[in-house]
């Protein structure tokens, strides 16, 4: 048997980079996460090829200090979380530090960024896990990642890269993810020189109507409840929404897009009553609860949580879901048979 060893550095991201960034799709996620933890208003995305060929991210937000921007590219730095106590509150959506590291290993990355402490902003490069020197750029308060040629130096991830259709429409799912979480930003989608989306600052329930459809609004009602520290909002379809081509099945905790067995659960027995048994529900719906009532770093990608009283979590969506799909304007409808 060979002797233990260290993997080198650029190893070891190359391994979190099969973890975090699985698709073009999932380095989006990442990069809109991380305008979002720094308190843009408005994030411009442009995709080339699925996302394969380029990924650019523009935002508006607090932007990164010159001296610190090459920090941003080492594996396990953060500014979001200081010790055990901030990740037990954390509220932003990033915290391991280690998305941007993961992304420049099996990429050609371009940081190029502006703190309002600074004259003029910086760029540095990436490629490969190789950093550039930083250079003055030219670029308002803010930051622009761009990651061009996904998986150029692992072959053999690029090889489980489905069509470019198939890669846009996850990098899509990831950005509808996060325009249904911030309705108070604005954002806009290119896809190959294509405006796909723009939308402007609004109401949540515009937002959802934007990205989900009118028909979704139209045959949902509106959730918002408190109860105990929790807070559940949003919309529910009713049974006679006749879904789209798309899953729309949305649930965020605290902000954050999650896919929870528990809650889906609570929310699959409150449609028991009024949904036919092969029909799936159709939902918007957030959670609100204590950082500290939710652990989040379950997973490298953030998408499972776990509560610490899962049970009053799991009986308080499942009441406040089943008597507003109970109300009358709900039980008028006609329920399939
Ligand atoms: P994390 O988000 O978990 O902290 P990342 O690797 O995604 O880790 O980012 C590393 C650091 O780079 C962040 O903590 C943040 O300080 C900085 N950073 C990344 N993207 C942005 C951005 N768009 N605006 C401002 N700072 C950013
Ligand atoms: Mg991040």
């Amino acid at each position: 048997m060979p002797s233990i060893r260290v993997l080198p550095d650029l190893l070891v991201s190359q391994i979190a980079a099969g973890e975090v960034v699985e698709r073009p799709a999932s380095a989006l996620k990442e990069l809109l996460e991380n305008s979002l933890d720094a308190g843009s208003r408005a994030v411009a995305v442009e995709l080339a090829e699925g996302g394969q060929k380029l990924i650019r991210v523009a935002d508006d937000g607090s932007g990164i200090p010159g001296e610190e921007l090459h920090l941003a590219l080492a594996r396990h730095a953060t500014s979001k979380i200081a010790d055990l106590d901030d990740l037990a509150r954390v509220r932003s959506l990033g915290f391991r530090g280690e998305a941007l590291a993961a992304i420049g290993a099996v990429a050609r990355l371009t940081l190029v960024s502006r703190h309002a402490s600074d004259p003029h902003g910086w760029a540095i490069r990436c490629e490969a896990g190789a950093l550039s020197a930083k250079e003055p750029a030219a670029i308002a308060q803010g930051t622009r990642v761009e990651v061009r040629d996904l998986y150029f130096n692992t072959p053999a991830r690029r090889k489980f890269l489905k069509s470019e259709a198939t890669e846009y429409a996850h990098c899509e799912e990831a950005f509808v993810r996060v325009a249904l979480s911030r309705p108070d930003l604005r954002f806009t989608l290119k896809h190959n020189g294509r405006l796909r989306w723009s939308l402007k600052p609004a109401e949540a329930a515009a937002r959802i109507g934007e990205l989900l459809g009118e028909e979704f609004i139209r045959a949902s009602v509106a959730i918002d409840e408190r109860a105990a520290g929790l807070r559940l909002f949003g919309l529910a379809a009713l049974p006679t929404y006749s879904r789209g081509s798309r899953d729309d099945q949305y649930l965020f905790v605290n902000g954050r897009f999650v896919r929870d067995k528990l809650i889906a659960h609570a929310v699959r027995e409150a449609y028991r009553d009024v949904l036919h048994h092969q029909r799936h529900p159709a939902y918007a719906l957030f959670l609100e609860l204590d950082p500290e009532a939710v652990d989040v770093n379950v997973h490298p990608t953030k998408s499972e949580v776990r509560f610490r009283d899962a049970r009053a979590v799991h009986r308080f969506v499942f009441h406040v879901l089943n008597k507003a799909l109970a109300r009358p304007q709900a039980g008028a409808e006609p329920a399939p048979s």
